[in-house]
Parts: structure tokens; C-alpha cells; sequence
């Protein structure tokens, strides 16, 4: 295991930690499964050190990410606005887990900065803002989740976690590296889970929890959506799936349906851009755009230029304010504008 906290950091830590009563948890707006994962597992493991924790997202998550251990008593900000601001009005300690800036957490950001409390952010993403007491930046390792094991290796707990918080580690690692088959050759890594397994837990079923959980509508639309309405760019290596909201009513989709799905067509050999164009439920006209890479092509530098977004090299996504055919036209220029990457 690594010591990521020099003595003085790991001090400020500890006192962080041990000083606080009542703290909120939060993560990043459309929390994936390190954002629910390792809030969830910072929120169990202080829970059983006597610790109020109130667990506030900035909007919904995914079903398939419900069955996780405290996931039932996570307050979500656009539907429990009053309760989730009075949470983080009466805490003394605000942990920020997954975001690399404050504008990633959404509706809750104002309520957060504005917070006397100090913060601490535990995050995986390049570049992070400075916006925290502590910060704990770990662009290296492969989730958020990994981070706190690490953590909690160097307070000298992670031998004695609960299955719970094992459970949540797993499943936030689990996730963020499409089950051990992307960003995810560090050694450690398997260190980290070799401590988790022995907590006892069950990752065949963790993975059962996870990816085998579609309704038939998923199904169902992840057919239409290859079959139907992937654009294979073969000069470039890339593929374009869209997704309008009218599609999304055609086909019953419900909230997590269309997660991971941008993965697929990196199937196809030879691929190595996919990007997904989904039409936001929340803001209809607002486009969001997921893109997926393999080997050194940097998603997040298209992401950035052409989207107003970021993210990882490999994953990253951003947002268009347009029609779906203009998202489509702008996409085109980005591919063409990074075509020497892409032939
Ligand atoms: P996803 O495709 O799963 O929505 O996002 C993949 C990754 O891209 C996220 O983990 C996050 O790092 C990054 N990302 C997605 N949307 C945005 C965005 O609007 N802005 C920024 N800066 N990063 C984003
Ligand atoms: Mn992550």
C-alpha cells in the first residue's frame, strides 16, 4: 500500500477527522458508481466512529448503484433541496469525493462554498481546483475509491473496516475501471483489493449488483442504438451514437439505462474514439457528450476544447447548449481537428 499523505498532511487529516460531529458527504453532479461508492464508504466508516454523516448528491443516481449500503438515506439536492442545505448548514466537517472543481457539484456548489466548515476533497481527476482545507489528489490511481483505501491504510485502519465500507471500495473501483479492464495495471490495485476481499466480501456478487441488473428496455434500446443509430467514422477510428429524448420516451428509457453504453462500440476492431450524444432529461436542448478512448488518445482535450468539458484521458465528457444535429456538426469538427490522432 502507499503513503499519499506526508506526516504534516496526515496530521491535519486525523485532527480533521477526529475534531467534527456532524459532516456532509458529496460528490460529483450524476454520480457514477466511485461517486456514490466512495462517498458511501467515507460515510460508513465515520458513521461507526460516532459520527453524524448526512450523504448529499447534486442530483439522482442510477438504480443500479441502490443496493449499495447506505445508498437508501442519500439525500438528493433537486429533490430534497431544504433538507440538503440544512445538512450542510449544520456541519462541521464537508468531504468531497470524485470532482476536481466546485462547479461539479451543481445546485449544491453555492450552498458548499458558502459553508463555514473546512473541506476536504478526495478526488482522481486531473488538475484539481484548490478549493478545500485538505486537499487529497490522486490523479494516478483509478478511483476515488482506491484513494480512500490508501487513506485509510495510512490512519492504520484499513485491516479493520467493516464489510460495508469494503463493499463500497470494491464497488467504486469496480466501476471506474469497467471491472478491472481499463486504468487499472498498478499492482496496488490489487493490493488494495486483496485487503478487501479479506473483510469478507463477495465480488462476484458486487459485479452481479452492478452489470447484471438491465431491465429489458436497456436491452432493448442498446439494439436500436447500435443497430440504428451508430456512425462508424472508419477513417477515423471513432464511432458516434446519438440519443434524443423522444427516442428515450419511444423507448420507456429510464434513468441508467443508457450508462456504459458508450463503452460498447470500443468493441469494434480497431476503434478508438466512441462518443455518445444524449440529449439531457433534465434540460431538454442541452446535449451531453460522453467519450470513451483507448490507448494515448486524450478524450479530455477534445472534451475541453470542443465541449466545455474534461475529464480522464480515457473517459471524459462535456455539454453542447443545441440541436442534435448541430451537437452532430460540432462533433464531426472535432474529430476532423484531431484526425492526426485518430488515423
Ligand atoms: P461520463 O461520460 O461518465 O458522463 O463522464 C466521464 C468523465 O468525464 C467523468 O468522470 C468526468 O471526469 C468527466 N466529465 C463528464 N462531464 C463533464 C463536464 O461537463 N465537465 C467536466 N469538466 N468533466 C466532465
Ligand atoms: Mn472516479
Amino acid at each position: 500500500m502507499e503513503n499519499i499523505l506526508s506526516q504534516e498532511k496526515l496530521h491535519e487529516l486525523k485532527t480533521l477527522l477526529d475534531d467534527c460531529t456532524k459532516v456532509v458527504i458529496s460528490a460529483h453532479v450524476s454520480p457514477d458508481g466511485d461517486a456514490i461508492g466512495s462517498s458511501l464508504a467515507m460515510a460508513n466508516y465515520l458513521r461507526r466512529k460516532g459520527k453524524q454523516v448526512t450523504v448529499a448528491m447534486p442530483n439522482i443516481f442510477p438504480d443500479f448503484l441502490k443496493w449499495m449500503p447506505g445508498a437508501d438515506s442519500i439525500l438528493v439536492y433537486t429533490r430534497q433541496q431544504e433538507q440538503a442545505k440544512a445538512a450542510v448548514a449544520q456541519a462541521d466537517l464537508i468531504i468531497i469525493c470524485d470532482l476536481n472543481q466546485p462547479s461539479r457539484l451543481s445546485g449544491l456548489e453555492e450552498t458548499v462554498m458558502a459553508s463555514q466548515a473546512p473541506r476536504i476533497l478526495i478526488d482522481h481527476h486531473l488538475d484539481p481546483a484548490y478549493f478545500c482545507q485538505l486537499t487529497v489528489s490522486q490523479p494516478d490511481m483509478c478511483a476515488t475509491g482506491e484513494v480512500i483505501c490508501h487513506l485509510l491504510h495510512q490512519l492504520g485502519e484499513l485491516g479493520s473496516i467493516s464489510q460495508d465500507e469494503a463493499v463500497c471500495l470494491y464497488a467504486a473501483m469496480m466501476c471506474d475501471t469497467g471491472a478491472f479492464s481499463f486504468n487499472s495495471s498498478r499492482p496496488v490495485i490489487y493490493e488494495c483489493i486483496s485487503q478487501l476481499l479479506a473483510r469478507g466480501i463477495d465480488k462476484d456478487q458486487i459485479y452481479r449488483n452492478v452489470f447484471y441488473t438491465a431491465s429489458e428496455g436497456r436491452l432493448r434500446l442498446q439494439g436500436y442504438l447500435l443497430y440504428v443509430n451508430m456512425k462508424v467514422l472508419h477513417n477515423y477510428h471513432t464511432t458516434i451514437i446519438t440519443l434524443t429524448n423522444e427516442e428515450r420516451r419511444r423507448f420507456n428509457v429510464k434513468n441508467g439505462d443508457t450508462e456504459g453504453l458508450v463503452n460498447i462500440p470500443l468493441q469494434i476492431l480497431g476503434m478508438r474514439l466512441s462518443i455518445f450524444i444524449n440529449e439531457d432529461t433534465e434540460h431538454p436542448g442541452t446535449m451531453k457528450l460522453s467519450l470513451r478512448s483507448v490507448d494515448d488518445f486524450p478524450c479530455d482535450q477534445m472534451a475541453s476544447r470542443f465541449f466545455g468539458g474534461g475529464g480522464h484521458k480515457n473517459a471524459s465528457g462535456g455539454k453542447l447548449v443545441c440541436t442534435m444535429q448541430e451537437a452532430c456538426k460540432t462533433v464531426q469538427k472535432a474529430v476532423e481537428s484531431f484526425s492526426e490522432m485518430l488515423k
